[in-house]
């Protein structure tokens, strides 16, 4: 069954003004989803336009009636949660025992961002003048672009559209065009909650819708999350024009195993870390630094699990690892391992190869085998570039100390991971890693809704959605002096004596 989707634009369901594109299951590209308009600069105006009028009415809503609405829609999520996994999954490919996760991140921020309507506190401070007072507010912000990459087609922007209505904005959001559907199916459960029309509009596409929304003068903060490469791009031209940009970019995570570690933990642990989600999550386990002592026998144990990995369709009971998300990932991979063996001279000791080309299930999908490089040195490319695919490099160290050093020698920052029963080591890595998220005896993946999420170096630019900090990206401050001396008082004249 094959369907033409729409844009979402001031509560209705509308057609973009250009041509349309494709998506197709990545587990089986005979099985096409939908069509989708490919928009324009004009199906983006109409969008802003939708915006910026319901502004003027949403702005004023009490946060916390806001927040009935944002509670709703995760009821509503929770009620679909079945439903909605198996729509992402036949999107992007992973199984649905991780979309249902991705849901259930989006109906944790629901809730989250419902609470926090009660508390968008600004603060009070004494006034340096008697009968003075001193407040400051949190104040929306305006219509605000949403774009976001399509790996997690629920949690990620869930993550920016909830708190952003929380706070009172208006939004323009660009769904990824491998995974469309699902933005049209958070508008739906939106609309149900009650959002009033024009308060969040959809606009589909590729670069062109998602350019012209950082382009739109009307657009005054874009929420990001992709590839390094097109954050960067669209930061240089909104700063140009002077607007507010988070970006969530790409990242490059390892997870240390010590020799005091407890073994079987941190094989669970790094089998999740790379191989979920194909190793298509920005905090995907993508290097894993061993302690020279446990190398071998952890590497071998490891091929064991690996190699035992089901892959397959994510919609097939006991899949294990899905397909990549489309062909130009799986020629993106397959070109990474040709330079992780022929460039870099590492060792390919498990996969390195599309998956099941003459099977009859595999064959109709985007499959690559679960791949692991030895032999891997720091400066090698497959050590340092985002691969986004299920292939893990494995590199040798002697020391805690050599370990964080390697982990931090790479362009980006966003997760790591330490295993290790020694306390005063986990302190010093805690200290020392760089990166906007370490985890101790846990996988490089697991983020909460209610805590800080993002990165440092390529992998950000300083701010965090999550948690109680995404506010900052959605509001600005107001600050209020009232003065009830009845008589002139100025500051920091009529208040110092010479
Ligand atoms: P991408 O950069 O190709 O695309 C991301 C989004 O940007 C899409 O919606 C795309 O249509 C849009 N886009 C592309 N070119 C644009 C342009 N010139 N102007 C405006 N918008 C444009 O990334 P992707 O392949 O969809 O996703 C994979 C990347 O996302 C990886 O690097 C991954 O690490 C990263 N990611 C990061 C996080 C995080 O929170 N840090 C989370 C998920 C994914």
């Amino acid at each position: 069954m094959s369907n033409t989707f729409k844009n979402y634009i001031n509560g209705s369901w509308v057609d973009g003004s250009g041509d349309t594109f494709e998506n197709r299951n990545p587990a089986d590209t005979d099985d096409l989803i939908g069509t989708f308009p490919s928009s324009t600069a004009e199906d983006v105006a109409r969008a802003t336009e939708a915006a910026r009028e319901a502004y003027r009415s949403w702005r004023l809503v009490p946060a916390p009636k806001r927040g009935d609405i944002l509670r709703k829609a995760g009821d509503i999520l929770a009620r679909r949660k079945d439903e909605l996994a198996r729509a992402m999954t036949r999107e992007m490919g992973k199984p649905v025992f991780e979309t249902k996760g991705d849901v259930q991140e989006a109906i944790d921020t629901a809730y989250y961002s419902a609470t926090e309507t009660r508390r968008l506190f600004g603060y009070n401070a004494p006034s340096e003048m008697p009968d003075k007072m001193n407040l400051s507010f949190r104040m929306p912000i305006g219509v605000c672009g949403i774009i976001t990459a399509w790996n997690f087609p629920m949690a990620v922007p869930s993550w920016k559209i909830l708190p952003a209505l929380a706070c009172g904005n208006t939004l323009v959001y660009k769904p990824s065009e491998d995974a469309p559907h699902s933005g049209n199916l958070m508008a739906e459960v939106l609309e149900e909650a009650g959002l009033p029309k024009g308060v969040f509009n959809v606009v589909h596409g590729a670069a062109e819708a998602g350019n012209a929304i950082v382009e739109h003068p009307d657009i005054k903060v874009i929420g990001f999350t992709g590839s390094t490469e097109t954050g960067k791009a669209i930061a240089a031209k909104a700063g140009g024009m002077n607007k507010q940009v988070s970006l969530e970019m790409g990242g490059k995570n390892a997870q240390i195993v010590m020799p005091d570690a407890d073994m079987d933990l941190a094989l669970d642990g790094v089998l999740w870390g790379a191989f979920g989600t194909t190793g298509q999550r920005c905090t995907a386990t993508s290097r894993l630094i061993l302690h020279e002592d446990i190398h071998d026998d952890f590497v071998n144990r490891l091929i064991e699990k690996a190699s035992a990995l089901k892959l397959g369709p994510g919609l097939e009971e006991g899949t294990e690892m899905g397909p990549v998300i489309n062909e130009k990932a799986l020629d993106k991979v397959t070109e990474y391992v040709r330079i992780g063996r022929e460039v870099d001279g590492a060792t390919c000791i498990l996969g390195g190869d599309r998956a099941g080309e003459e099977d009859a299930t595999l064959g109709r999908g985007h499959f690559f085998l679960p791949t692991i490089f030895i032999d891997v040195n720091r400066n090698m490319r497959i050590a340092r570039e985002e691969i986004f695919g299920p292939v893990l490099s494995v590199l040798k160290i002697g020391s805690l100390t050599e370990a964080i050093e390697v982990l931090n020698d790479t362009p980006y920052g966003l997760s790591s991971s330490l295993y290790t029963k020694n306390v005063n080591d986990a302190f010093r890595a805690i200290r020392d890693i760089e990166a906007g998220i370490t985890y101790i005896n846990v996988p490089t993946i697991g983020a909460e809704a209610h805590m800080p999420f993002g990165g440092v170096k390529g992998t950000g630019n300083g701010h965090r959605e999550g948690g109680w900090t995404v506010f900052d990206i959605f509001t600005e401050w107001k600050t209020v002096y009232i003065d009830y001396s009845g008589s002139l008082q100025r500051a920091q004249i009529d208040n110092y004596d010479e």
